[in-house]
């Protein structure tokens, strides 16, 4: 019997994840891994920030998903470069996949690079895919209790962004519980709240993307 052990297939991951990073920073790209539970508006966030990062960024898009390409779809229909990864089964994106998607990219043509993980608050938090920003996603309506219940996936992340503020009123969610808990989490991390319907709050994610992005130059 041959056994392999879980420590050893992410030491692997670390190896390819920093491979990536030094390809995009080479490149001038800034990496951005964007995690969230499946429907925790993470393609629709996506929309709205290209849209207002327009003129000012030039976005592309690896998007990952277990089956399909309905978001890769939504990408290209704005207009942005895109990548779909089909991880048949998989629950999480590793750097093995983006090194792979990474080839089918023109990274002189673009400086910020959005890596839509797979929606999981599990184990997308143990792949480092060579990202420089990890952002985490959280909805409205998924309580504001998964700070709490999923430590490693909010621990892990630059800023949290709260999607779907215009559900407030129909939801117990308490911004200020999940954001204490995101902060004793990341004291450093940043915490947004974003109605991508609407367009609440979107400029200022946006603006914050941005920065990022030009401090990395
Ligand atoms: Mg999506
Ligand atoms: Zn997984």
């Amino acid at each position: 019997m041959k056994i392999v052990a879980a420590k050893k297939i992410l030491k692997a991951n670390d190896q390819l994840a920093a491979e990536n990073r030094a390809l995009l920073d080479a490149a001038g790209v800034f990496g951005v891994n964007v995690v969230g539970s499946p429907g925790a508006g993470k393609t629709t966030l996506l929309e709205a920030l290209f849209a207002q990062l327009k003129g000012r960024l030039k976005p592309a898009v690896i998007e990952g998903d277990i089956a399909g390409s309905i978001d890769a779809e939504r990408i290209e229909r704005i207009g942005v470069p895109v990548v779909q990864i089909n991880t048949e089964g998989a629950c999480h994106l590793d750097a093995n996949m983006i090194a792979s998607a990474l080839k089918e990219l023109d990274l002189a043509a673009i400086d910020v690079l959005v890596i839509e993980n797979v929606g999981n608050l599990v184990c997308t938090a143990g792949y480092d895919l060579g990202e420089r920003l990890r952002i985490v996603v959280l909805s409205t309506s998924e309580g504001d209790d998964k700070a709490h219940k999923y430590p490693a996936i909010f621990q892990g992340a630059h800023a949290m962004l709260i999607t779907k503020t215009d559900l407030l009123p129909h939801t117990d969610f308490d911004v200020e519980r999940i954001a204490a808990d995101y902060k004793r989490l990341a004291p450093e991390g940043e915490v947004f709240q974003v109605s991508a319907v609407h367009g609440d709050g979107v400029a200022e994610a946006a603006d914050w993307l941005a920065d990022k992005c030009r401090q990395s130059k």
